[in-house]
């Protein structure tokens, strides 16, 4: 993976420049709001084409389109004209180094993530832009985990909806390239009695199943941990996400970890042939670093995931690696470190 994209230079097209700037601002942690005035922004170009976005920039008439405002205008304004628009000059400026010191080898060793979503459940963009700012990470695969039905909040995908999505994914893989390859996956929630929120035969067209407790958190350490391990037993799953449910920081406040014996549900992890992940977000930071050495002397298995809900959020894998490397995770144990068709292999034995 690279570590950092090359700052965007003059000339740059309009929608380069608001793409890199949305880009920016997500990895940054910025508020979706802010964030999607520029992405409206590409949309709203790539629907009207070339030659009238230069009658526009000539006449001054941009702001009239629907989805372009003032700062968004100053800044198509300022590429058309050759230059590089002031406000993705200074956030690359300001905002545009490593987001965290340590675990960069890591980082550029990682080939792909286990957990990301696109604006079919929770996510903010589109799966293509998910691709396309994963391929420009340098990213060999990823696997798109959208949440599953129970979860209504997050628009969860029910069997007919996770159907459609699979077709699209088969398209986008059709278009990138051998170089790259979209992996169909799921976030799926891990239900009361360990169960997961989707059907078997749904389940089984997936390439990689993720699965999280989103539900119950604060449920009693022994039904808790029988949940968690019969889960993490069940063959279907591959990636055990956000192990803890814990909030350490940020806009939704803090939640303290639920209560479960790690060690057992560690052991069935290792038993399962099911990686812990170490979910990269910082509000996040899961599992804890204590849990990360117990699963280290068990000999689990980790996948480094972003848990991305927008494409610049991608990067926060960086967070993720800065403790892995500290923690002394060896590489060969990471899957996102795996190239595509090790990773496949192993989420599906049978096939
Ligand atoms: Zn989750
Ligand atoms: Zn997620």
């Amino acid at each position: 993976m690279v570590a950092l994209l090359t700052p965007l230079e003059a000339p740059v097209e309009p929608t380069e420049a608001l793409r890199r700037i949305a880009f920016l601002l997500e990895r940054n942690r910025a508020g979706t709001y802010r964030v999607e005035a520029f992405r409206n922004a590409v949309k709203a170009l790539k629907e009207i084409g070339d030659d009238e976005l230069e009658e526009r920039v000539e006449a001054g008439t941009l702001q009239e389109i629907h989805g372009i405002g003032k700062s968004t205008s100053a800044v198509v304004e300022e590429a058309a004209r050759g230059e590089l628009p002031a406000y993705l000059e200074s956030l690359q400026d300001k905002s545009g180094g490593p987001l965290a010191s340590g675990g960069e080898d890591l980082y550029a060793a990682l080939r792909g993530d286990c957990h990301l979503h696109s604006d079919w459940s929770d996510g903010g963009s589109p799966i293509d832009e998910m691709v396309l700012t994963g391929i420009e990470l340098g990213h060999e695969w990823m696997v798109l985990t959208d949440h599953s039905p129970q979860l209504r909040v997050a628009n969860g995908l029910t069997v007919e909806r996770l159907t459609k999505q699979l077709a699209i994914v088969d398209a986008i893989n059709r278009g990138v390239g051998e170089a790259f390859r979209l992996f169909k996956g799921i976030e799926v929630d891990i239900l009361d009695d360990g169960a997961l929120d989707q059907t078997d035969a749904m389940l089984a067209q997936l390439d990689l199943v993720t699965a999280s407790v989103h539900s119950k958190l604060r449920m009693n350490s022994a039904p808790m941990t029988k949940r968690m391990v019969a889960a993490v037993l069940n063959p279907r799953v591959n990636v055990l996400g956000h192990c803890t449910g814990r909030l350490v920081e940020g806009s939704r406040g803090k939640r303290p970890q639920s209560d479960f014996d790690a060690r057992a549900v560690f052991e069935a992890c290792l038993e399962g042939d099911t990686a812990v992940e170490i979910n990269s977000r910082p509000e996040r930071q899961d599992p804890p670093d204590e849990l990360i050495e117990l699963a280290l002397e068990i000999g689990c298995l980790f996948s480094i995931d972003s848990d991305a809900h927008a494409p610049g959020q991608l990067d926060m894998k960086a967070y993720g690696c800065e403790r892995a490397e500290r923690l002394g995770v060896p590489w060969d144990r990471i899957v996102t470190t795996w190239d595509a068709d090790r990773l496949h292999a192993w989420a599906n034995p049978s096939r």
